[in-house]
């Protein structure tokens, strides 16, 4: 059965007219490895933390600036948000079609608040925490093509033309703003696109960026903005000592102009600098340890890398079970191919590297999870292949083989083939990190025995669902199964309302 919202009535819980507040105990281990008469043990000691969280209830009005707004990402997520807030439907050759989130976790996924006359009670996810409405949201952006979003939603060819010609009218008027151009860090097949640029040294591009942003800010009359990278993805920096290894290194580099400041890394800092959440849709390591050094003491949200959404998610799925069933998959192989302008610039060997590695280490945490199957350092093969075949377009082809020792030296090889408009699932994704993103800057805790209450850790593991190479504070594991992401990130907004994990033992029945 499915409920719309609820409320929780609990003495750990309170509501005031501005925040929530919950007491909750965190129930964890501490591991121990001991020396008992000359032989060493581990020990695992169950132990519980009481946490306090504070959740400010009041939702501001947001604003999103893109980076990358004319491209196919950007054009199908405004134009997805101007459909679902208007009420849009558009005649396809199957029947009429209403508007819709699907494929958004905030907006199109439930969670399970408890039984009732012995059924299963769901309600949205987004019933967890108030959160911004996505129909409310303005949306502004960057992009070195200076298409306009109803061209550019065209030139994307991923909607119905019947909703096109709907849409038209309310996107003709949206116009990026010029975008810092570098073609040292995409590929040269996107020079001609390269039409509306931000002019000046890196430093001076950096500071038109700021001022974008306050304009932006103060045109819209938005309370808060987060700005998303969702532009060609970019060549690896090079990182080095002196270069941009600590944030003093790097801001010493922006004054001297050196060239291998990657524009996204630009974007990223005016962001920490106007105290805007940066997220990295994309693969390039523009997180490079100067931008983390300055986000951590600016206090800064960064999030990242490149937005989980197809092969990667099915990968992170369907590793965590044959691992979790104790089988051992011994060769990954996963083709793609895909037409559209991405594909493109993917075509180029040194933006292809960036997306292999992201694609890379998605297996590691679970097979490192499991020593019977693996010796340690052993992994299986994995290879990434990308092709750019014009014809599919944004339709993008994914195929991939997963070969598997099972029991007694048998194998087992599952195939799969997934055929998919690429942009119509990024774009609820994107959608996803930006509420998620402004919910987290209104969240605080504090562990028992700190004095203050203190926000998450700016680089935010909790946007990790979302993405395909999640960025983590120096020292803590890479989680990458996708359930595990999921958990962690709805038992931390139910632990805000004082509601306890998800533990699916559903004893009332036992
Ligand atoms: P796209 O090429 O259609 O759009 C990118 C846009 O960015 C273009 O309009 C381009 O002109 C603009 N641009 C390039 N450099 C810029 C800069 N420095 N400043 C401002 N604008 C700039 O690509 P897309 O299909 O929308 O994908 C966008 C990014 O998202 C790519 O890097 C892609 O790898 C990544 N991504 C996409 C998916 C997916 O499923 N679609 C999944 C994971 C990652």
């Amino acid at each position: 059965m499915f409920i719309e919202s609820f409320k929780v009535d609990s003495p750990n819980v309170k509501y005031t007219d501005d925040e929530i507040h919950s007491v909750y105990n965190y129930e964890t281990t501490e591991l121990v490895h001991e020396n008992k008469n000359g032989s060493y043990q581990w020990v695992v000691k169950p132990k519980s933390v009481q946490y306090e969280f504070k959740t400010d209830t009041h939702v501001p009005k947001l604003g999103v600036m893109l980076v990358g707004w004319g491209g196919n990402n950007g054009s199908t997520l405004t134009a997805g948000v101007i459909s679902n807030r208007e009420g849009i439907s558009w005649a396809t050759k199957d029947k009429v079609q209403q508007a819709n989130y699907f494929g958004s976790l905030t907006q199109a996924s439930t969670i399970r608040v408890g039984s009732f006359n012995g059924e299963e009670i769901y309600a949205p996810f987004k019933s967890l925490l108030p959160m911004v409405n996505p129909d409310d949201v303005v949306f502004g952006g960057w992009d070195i093509s200076d298409l306009n979003l109803a061209d550019s939603m065209t030139r994307a060819k991923v909607l119905d033309i019947d909703l096109q010609k709907q849409l038209r009218p309310y996107m003709e008027s949206m116009v990026p703003l010029p975008g810092i151009y570098d073609p040292d860090f995409i590929a040269a097949n996107q020079g001609s696109r390269a039409n509306h640029v931000i002019k000046g040294t890196k430093k001076e591009q950096m500071q038109q960026v700021i001022k974008d942003i306050r304009e932006f800010k103060e045109a819209n009359k938005v309370d808060k903005v987060v700005v998303l990278w969702t532009a060609n993805t970019e060549r690896y920096s090079n990182v080095m000592v002196g270069l941009n290894d600590t944030m003093e290194s790097l801001l010493a580099s922006l004054d001297k102009n050196e060239a291998e400041i990657s524009p996204s890394t630009l974007y990223a800092l005016a962001c920490i600098y106007e105290d805007v959440p940066f997220i990295n849709g994309s693969p390039q390591n523009t997180f490079v340890p100067g931008v983390i050094d300055l986000a951590i003491k600016r206090n800064v949200l960064i999030g990242g890398d490149d937005f989980k959404s197809g092969q990667t998610k099915m990968k992170s799925v369907l590793v965590d079970f044959l691992v979790g069933a104790g089988i051992k998959p011994t060769s990954i192989v996963s083709y793609n191919h895909l037409g559209n302008n991405d594909g493109m610039n993917l075509s180029a060997p040194q933006t292809f590297r960036s997306k292999e590695i992201s694609k890379s280490n998605v297996v590691d945490d679970m097979v490192s999870s499991n020593g019977i199957l693996y010796e340690p350092g052993e992994h299986p093969d994995h290879v990434i292949v990308i092709k750019y075949v014009p014809y599919v377009g944004d339709s993008k082809r994914a195929m991939d083989e997963y070969t598997s020792e099972i029991f007694m030296g048998g194998k087992s090889t599952i195939v799969m083939h997934n055929t998919c408009e690429d942009s119509l699932l990024a774009a609820p994704i994107i959608l996803d990190l930006v509420l998620l993103a402004e919910l987290s800057s209104r969240i605080q805790l504090k562990a028992a025995g700190e004095g203050k209450f203190h926000s998450f850790h700016p680089v935010a593991t909790i946007l990790s669902y979302l993405t395909k190479a999640p960025l983590v504070p120096p020292g803590t594991p890479v989680v990458n199964a996708l359930s595990k992401q999921r958990s962690m990130l709805e038992n931390i907004l139910r632990a805000c309302v004082g509601l306890a994990p998800e533990n699916n033992m559903i004893l009332e029945y036992k």
